[in-house]
Parts: structure tokens; sequence; C-alpha cells
């Protein structure tokens, strides 16, 4: 009996010792299930704030603990701030300005001890009293706080605490406890090093998304300038290869459509002067009239006055209108009103020449300020090409008009050139006229007493250079002219002369001259002469003219002709010699009974006689048979000395002895 009951005893102790290992294995199952389920939360929990909870949990299936927190130290301030707060009595939370007393209370004692305590609510109290610590919040039926180490330093410290008198903590708790420390220094490391790479790949994710955003910015920025670039080009292609200006605002229609919307488009010239503006170029789907218009209230003006790039859409517009800024034309269809209107000026160094404007009607577009931006960089190309092309059209014009005035003066002068030629001409005849009127007779046309001596003149000189070609003159006066004038009348005289003049000139060659020197004397000069019998040829021809009767209204009167001649002599050495003589010769013919020639001889002269009126007249006294005789030639020295021999005296230098 007394064996089984010291069996039975051994069996119990044996048994209690197998509840006690298994109770420990338990516990040691628990505390490892508890870390590995810490492990795992470790790894995966993202946050520190989603730990502590987790942790609390897995606490909670082994210690009864509702109250848990744990507060870590903050090296920088040297504080011990809180991290994770949950208590039946204060709440889920603590504010913060508590968090500076964890310092001075259990836990910061714990801190400051560095290894885990455990305070019944009868311990704390005493170490108050003893001030070791102080006291904050509900005071704790049981306290224990765990150090929680990380590399051998203190980071901070896990507590659980229970408000339950009855409910306190076990060893195995307590060392559960301090094994959950030590995962949590290491879960917090590792969720710290995973906020820190996330934080971190945040930050590079930001720094791509931002360089990234840079980079398209640049690409879009690049692409916005070649875009600029290549508009330019085809700007700078207008200002060589557009023929002319209706060819420019068509290239610039072209580039702007590569820009915006432009359906319908204008351009406007603006004259800074006239204060009108015109419409040289217009493309619209509504309105293709572009009537010049003076300087008003239009869209187009406040583009102009501002100089700006100007968008207006329908609420802009009204909001113009009621301004006044702008007036609108009444009576416009709202469906033929533009919906949104954008405007740029055409600005040069010499001002705003105009402006370019694209229209959008139903809401077909709607420009916005990106569209105002590049149309004012490209405007701004486009107004110094076309102020390029309007300044070259101006030249052309005014070379035109230049061109057309110098036509004009051309033909003017030409036309006063024709005139002046024909003055000129005019007065050649005028001259030649008065030359010829000068130097002929007016009756007879023959040359007159000028030209026959300035002829003469010549000729003497010739002779003098060329005394083998010799010449002579014959001085002619007509017999009882005086009976013509008087019988048959002056005209009749003037007929009479005219027509000796005429039968004279048959007589002589082509190079003699026949002249009247006025009245009925006439004289011939014979030129080229080869014999003095020539001379006296001609002097017969022109008696045996003499000797037909002249007659008119029923009358005939018989004249005459009586002629001296005279040749070339060395001795002459002037023309008035020559006529001296010629008339000497005459007068000696006349007086010898006319109708005859006589050559001069220079006895003629001899003494100084004085071929004046008077003694002309007194040898019309001579006795008509001399003056009637036959035709006879006198041959000087003979001729002189028969002719005293026949009358007694020489008839014109009377006695000689
Ligand atoms: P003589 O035989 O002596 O020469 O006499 P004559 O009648 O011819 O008279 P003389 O030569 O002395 O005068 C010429 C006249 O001719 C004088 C003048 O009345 C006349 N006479 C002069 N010139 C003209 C003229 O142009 N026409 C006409 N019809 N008669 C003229
Ligand atoms: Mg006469």
């Amino acid at each position: 009996m007394e064996d089984s009951a010291t069996h039975i005893d051994k069996l119990g102790r044996k048994n209690a010792r197998l509840k006690s290992l298994l109770q420990k294995y338990k516990q040691s199952h628990h505390l490892q299930h508890a870390l590995l389920q810490l492990s795992e939360q470790a790894s995966t929990v993202a946050e520190l704030t989603l730990l502590y909870p987790a942790i609390h949990n897995i606490l909670q299936d082994y210690i009864p603990s509702k109250n848990f927190f744990v507060v870590l130290h903050n090296p920088v301030y040297d504080n011990l701030e809180l991290s994770y707060f949950a208590d039946e009595k204060d709440g889920l939370s603590v504010p913060l300005k508590y968090e500076q007393y964890f310092k001075e209370g259990l836990t910061g004692y714990v801190f400051k001890q560095g290894k885990t305590c455990y305070f019944t609510k009868q311990q704390t109290e005493q170490a108050v009293e003893q001030g070791l610590l102080k006291c904050f919040g509900t005071p704790a039926e049981h306290w224990v706080g765990v150090p929680v180490y990380r590399d051998k330093v203190i980071i901070g410290v896990m507590v659980a605490q229970s408000y339950d008198n009855k409910q306190g903590y076990s060893e195995q708790q307590i060392e559960l406890l301090e094994a959950m420390s030590l995962y949590l220094a290491t879960a917090i490391e590792r969720v710290k090093k995973r906020e820190l790479l996330e934080s971190e790949v945040k930050i590079r994710t930001r720094a791509l998304t931002q360089s990234n955003q840079a980079l398209n910015d640049e690409i879009q920025q690049r692409k916005n300038a070649l875009e600029r670039q290549q508009i330019l080009f085809k700007i700078s292609e207008l200002a060589t290869q557009s023929k002319n200006l209706d060819d420019v605002y068509q290239h610039v229609h072209n580039i702007i459509k590569n820009i915006t919307y432009a359906d319908n488009l204008y351009i406007a010239l603006y004259d800074q002067q006239s204060h009108w503006l015109s419409f040289p170029y217009c493309v619209d789907e509504f309105n293709d009239n572009g009537k010049p218009r003076p300087f008003a209230k239009g869209y187009s003006e406040l583009v102009l006055s501002t100089e700006k790039c100007q968008v207006i859409d329908s609420e802009r517009a009204k909001e113009l209108i009621k301004l006044g800024v702008v007036e609108r034309p009444v009576n416009v269809p709202p469906e033929r009103t533009a919906t949104s209107w954008l405007g740029a000026p055409l600005k040069t160094s010499q001002g705003v020449i105009g402006l370019i404007v694209c229209q959008a009607y139903n809401n077909k577009h709607e420009f916005s300020q990106d569209d105002c931006e590049l149309i004012t960089f490209v405007s701004h190309q486009i107004a110094n090409v076309i102020q390029t092309h309007l300044a070259n059209q101006e030249l052309k014009l005014s070379h035109q008009k230049l061109e057309h005035r110098v036509t004009e003066k051309t033909k003017e002068l030409r036309q006063a050139n024709m005139h002046l030629q024909m003055q000129i001409e005019e007065r050649k005849k005028i001259e030649q006229q008065l030359y010829h009127d000068a130097h002929h007779d007016s009756l007879t046309s023959l040359p007159n007493r000028s030209l026959f001596l300035t002829q003469l003149e010549k000729t003497l000189q010739h002779y003098q250079r060329y005394p083998e070609q010799q010449f002579a003159v014959l001085f002619i006066d007509l017999d009882k002219f005086k009976d013509i004038n008087d019988h048959l009348g002056h005209q009749a005289g003037d007929q009479f002369l005219i027509g000796v003049a005429e039968s004279f000139s048959h007589c002589i060659r082509e190079h003699d001259l026949l002249a009247r020197l006025g009245g009925d004397e006439f004289v011939i000069l014979l030129t080229h002469l080869t014999e003095q019998q020539q001379a006296q040829d001609v002097a017969k021809r022109i008696i045996e003219i003499m000797r037909k009767p002249f007659c008119m209204k029923g009358q005939c009167i018989q004249s005459g002709a009586s002629i001296g001649i005279t040749y070339s002599k060395p001795s002459y050495k002037h023309t008035d010699e020559i006529i001296r003589d010629a008339d000497a010769a005459m007068y000696y013919a006349k007086n010898a009974g006319r109708n005859r020639f006589e050559c001069f001889h220079p006895l003629l002269n001899a003494s100084n006689v004085q071929h004046d009126a008077d003694n002309m007249h007194h040898l019309d006294d001579l006795p008509m048979h001399f003056r009637s005789a036959e035709i006879i030639t006198l041959d000087e020295q003979t001729r002189a000395e028969s002719l005293l021999e026949a009358f007694g005296e020489h008839p014109v230098l009377g006695s000689i002895w």
C-alpha cells in the first residue's frame, strides 16, 4: 500500500513536473510563435505606426496587456518620444506635451537604468516618495518596462501596464516582453530602413519624375524652338522667293495654318497718315469683302492701339463692348459672329504697320494664349517681310512714275526740239532768203553788186596767185533804156530788164558770173579765160541779142548795149580798179556811139579823169554818127589815135594835145 501510495505520489510529482515542463514548452512555443509573428510583421509592415498595433496584438495573445506603449529616444532633442500608446484609462493617445515627462516618470527611470523594471502600485508610490521618479497619468497596479536596445545602445522603452490588481506579470511574460524588445529593435530598424528606402525611392522617383519632367520640358522647348526655327526659315524664304505682295500674303496664310486654326484669316494694313485700314488679304467663310475703312472701334483697332496680341472670346467681347472699348456691327447673325478672335500686330522698327487676324465661327476653335504667343513671334518676322515688300513696291511705283515722267518729259523735249528745229529751219530759210536778198537783185534775181564784188575779190586773189588763169569783166549799160520807160511804162521797163537778164545769162558759161549793178547796168565776170577774144565774143553775143527790138502793146523800141571790157592784169590790186576800168571802157563805148563794146586802155585813166555825172553827161552831146557807129574794135594806142583822128579829140579825155 505504502509503495503504491509512494508510487502514486511519485507519479503525481512526475505529473506535476511534466505539467510544468509542458507549460514551459507551451510558453516557449508561444514565445517562438510570437517572435515568428513579430519577425513576419517586421518584414511585412510598411510603417512603424502599423508595426506597433501588430506587436500589441501579438502581445495580447500571450500577456493580458490592454495597456501598452512604446517610447523611443530622439537623440537630436535627447527626448523620449511616444511611438505607440494604447491605454484603457488614458485612451489611445497621449498629448505630445506630456512626452517630455516620460523622461522623469517610470519610463524615464527604465531608460536611465537600462534594464527591465517591474513596479507594483505600492512600489511606484514608494519610488515617487523617494524622489526617484514622478508619476504621470493614471497610476497602474502593475507596471513593467523593458528597455529596447540596438547595437548595445538603448533606443527606447517598451511598457505594459495593468490597472487590475490581480493582473500582474509573470517572469515568463516579462521574459517574453524582453525577447520581443530585442525583436522590436530589429523590427524598428528594419521598418526604419524600409521607410528610409521607400522615402529614398520616393525622393528618387520624385527626382526622376522631376528630371523627366525637366527633360520633357526641354524636349518640348527644343521642339518648339525647332518649330519656330522652321517657321522663321519659311518666313525668311518669303522675303526672297515671293514675287509680289499677294504672293507674300498667301505664303503667310500657309505659315499661320501650321501654327494655329486659320480657316479665316485676314491681313490689314494701317496707314498712319490717313488713319485708314486696308485689307489686302482676306479669306473668310462668311465675309470676303475687305473694303478699306477709317480707323474706328473694331477689334483690329484694339490690336493697333494696344500694339499687343489680343485674344477675344464671346465673354471678353461682351466685356469690351460694355466698357465701350469696341463697337460691333449690328444685325450680324450669331453664326456669322466670330466666337474666338485672335489678332497680332505687325510691328516693325517704323511702328505698327498692320495686323494679322485669325477668327473662328461657331466654336470651331478657341484661340489660346499659346496661339497668341506664337502668332506674336511670327508676326514680328512677317511684319519685316511685308515692310520690305511694301517699300519695294513703293520704290517700283515711284520708279514707274519717274519713268513715266521721264517719258513725258522726253516727249515734251522732242516736241520742243522739233519745234526748235522747225524754227531753226525757218530761220535758216529766212537767213538764206535774207542772204539771197542781200546778194541778189530783187527784180531779175541776178547776183547784185555786193555778191559780184565778193566774187570778183576772190577771183582777183586767185589770179594774183595764179596769173596764168586770166579773167575779164564786162560792164554793160543798156542804150536808151529810158525810152522804154517813157514810152511803154516803168513796168514794161522792168519786164525788159528781166528779159535782158535772162538773155544775157545764156551768153555765158556756168562758171561765169552775170550781175545787175543797178538801173540798166549789168556786169559779167568771165573766168578761166584762155584768150582775150573770148570776152569779146561774149560782148558780141550780147550786142547781137540787143539788136532785137523790144515790142509791147503794139510798140517796138530798139535798145542796145554799150559794153566796156577790162582784162585781168598784174597791176590790179583792188576790185574797184577793175570796175572803174570796165566802166571807163563802157563809157567810152557809149560815147563812141553805143551798141558796141570797147576794151579798156590805160589812156582812159591816164589824166585822172573824174567819171562823175557831169563828165558823163557831156558825152551825150556827141554826134549821132559816133553814137550809132558800127561795132568797132579798138586796139589800145591805135584805137585812141584813130579816134583822135576821126573826132579831133578823145571822147573821154578830150583833146590830148
Ligand atoms: P543811155 O543810152 O545814155 O544809156 O540812156 P538811157 O536811156 O539808157 O538812160 P540811162 O542809162 O542814163 O539811165 C537809165 C534809166 O533807167 C534811168 C532810170 O529812169 C531807168 N531805170 C533805172 N532803174 C530802173 C528800173 O529798175 N526799172 C525801170 N523800168 N527803169 C529803171
Ligand atoms: Mg542806159
